[in-house]
């Protein structure tokens, strides 16, 4: 038996995997992994994964970075932690300077959580408890668009929209409003994406115009919907609804969890649109994938919601036990010299650009509808029938099929579904791109070439980030 199977076999035993269906190992092996250096993760039997994903988007400059585990390390001699309520340090106080400066104008407090589902919670809380304090408390309810994901928190779930998923737990979500997304995929043929994520906006418009009263927030995803399958639409859909949430007085809160830093191009996703939310929620590549931390930041108006004197009760009294981690700053603070030292977004394009060129020959495939790109994130939509893009049925598992065949080739794609994607560390090469275009074509011929080629398992069910 190699080492894997031992370390696999010792996991089986005493281990329950996020986001699996347990009963899946009996069959597809897990994958210990050793170290990682860079792209590449290696597993106990020394073979290398090209980690096309960034673990789940969290991992910009590579695996065992010096330059980020070096600054983590000297920070746990210094300080490893200290409660943030009435205390503090030099990291998150620099930290929170930086991202300040760094994100749209207006944006001048933050508050930190220790992962992006809980800065959602935050941001979600922040701003009903905002309308209590400026005397509306009947702003309760949220508006979000369909095929959104916000995390796995309960009310996180209740904003998102993955159905298979959520529908479990009906029972317990927040009462909220769903609008049709801006998803570009789905737009008229001929239309192009600037034209589809305008029309598509008359659904917002006319919910904010008939429950404004009752809306404490409208949150997005901004430009890609990621556990929804990388989905996307264009900046002028954020525009027109910055525009309308000032018009009704609404909150905008933007998820920028896996779109911030740099994925769409720009360092932050509403760069493009031009605009500054109210409320911005950041987390996975913060700290460039090396620990867990979220931040929410806000304007001067909100905080000053909340600002008073102690017995009028209007603080936030929220805590996350580990919030504003020193280790975790240190990491974020590291995270942030590279992008500035390296002017890593002017580096991607090429990367972007080869992304784009390498995987162009899939357009012409006969069972791929569309290949789509926003900056450094990459989707490739499998279905059944082109011309009517009608979508395999997730029963087929067809993704599946690709991560199987991408793992015997030394890479790791997860598809959402139907969809390969790449989300790859900033620090890849073109020849790397090449590589995993190549790996993904191969597993997409696989995958597409038979009626049935798969197992079909009815006791397994698609999640947004089930290889399913
Ligand atoms: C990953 C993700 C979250 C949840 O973050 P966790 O750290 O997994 O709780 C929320 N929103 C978006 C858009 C995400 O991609």
């Amino acid at each position: 038996m190699g080492l894997n199977d031992q370390w696999m076999q010792r996991d089986l035993a005493v281990l329950w995997h996020p986001c699996t269906q347990m009963k899946d190992h009996e069959r597809l092996p897990l994958i210990p992994i050793k170290r990682g250096e860079g792209v590449w993760l290696e597993d106990f039997d020394g073979k290398r994964y090209l980690d096309a994903v960034s673990s789940w988007w969290v991992n910009v400059f590579g695996h065992a970075n010096p330059r980020i585990s070096g600054p983590i390390k000297a920070q746990l001699d210094q300080l490893e932690h200290v409660m943030l309520a009435g205390f503090t340090h030099s990291p998150v106080i620099e930290l929170s300077e930086r991202l300040v400066q760094l994100t749209p104008a207006g944006l001048n407090k933050v508050f930190y959580a220790d992962n992006g589902s809980s800065g959602i919670e935050v941001a979600l809380k922040m701003s009903h408890h905002y309308w209590i304090n400026s005397g509306q408390p009947g702003k309760k309810r949220f508006v979000t668009l369909s095929n959104s994901y916000h995390g796995e928190t309960v009310a996180a779930m209740s904003v998102g929209d993955v159905a298979l998923f959520t529908d479990t737990y009906k029972a317990l979500l927040l009462d909220t409003i769903k609008v049709p997304s801006p998803d570009c995929y789905l737009r008229p043929e001929g239309m192009g994406w600037e034209e589809h994520s305008r029309n598509m906006f008359a659904a917002m418009e006319q919910t904010l115009a008939e429950h404004a009263h009752e809306v404490a927030a409208v949150i997005v995803e901004p430009l890609i919907q990621g556990a929804g399958g990388m989905r996307m639409y264009h900046p002028v859909y954020l525009q027109l609804l910055r525009e309308a949430c000032d018009r009704y007085g609404v909150h905008l809160i933007h998820d920028e969890i896996a779109v911030g830093f740099g994925r769409t191009g720009t360092m932050f996703a509403c760069e493009q649109a031009g605009i500054t939310p109210d409320f911005l929620v950041l987390s996975k590549a913060l700290t460039g994938g090396y620990l867990p931390m979220a931040a929410v930041l806000t304007t001067d108006n909100v905080y000053a919601a909340f600002y008073d004197d102690y017995a009028t009760l209007r603080a936030f009294l929220h805590s996350h036990t580990y919030t504003g981690n020193p280790l975790a700053c240190a990491a974020a603070l590291a995270t942030l010299d590279i992008f500035q030292q390296d002017k890593v977004i002017e580096a991607n394009k090429p990367l972007a650009a080869r992304m784009a060129s390498a995987t162009a020959h899939l357009v012409d495939h006969p069972h791929v509808a569309e290949v789509r790109q926003t900056g450094m994130a990459l989707a490739i939509e499998m279905v059944q029938d082109k011309p009517s893009k009608t979508a395999y049925p997730w029963q087929q598992r067809r993704g599946l099929q690709v991560y199987q065949h991408a793992l015997s080739r030394g890479a790791l794609l997860r598809p959402l579904g139907n969809v390969v994607y790449f989300l790859p560390p900033y620090v890849i090469t073109p020849e790397q791109i090449d590589f995993l275009a190549e790996v993904a074509s191969e597993g997409i011929d696989l995958a597409t070439r038979s009626s049935l080629s798969v197992a079909v398992a009815s006791d397994l069910y698609p999640n947004h980030r089930d290889p399913g």
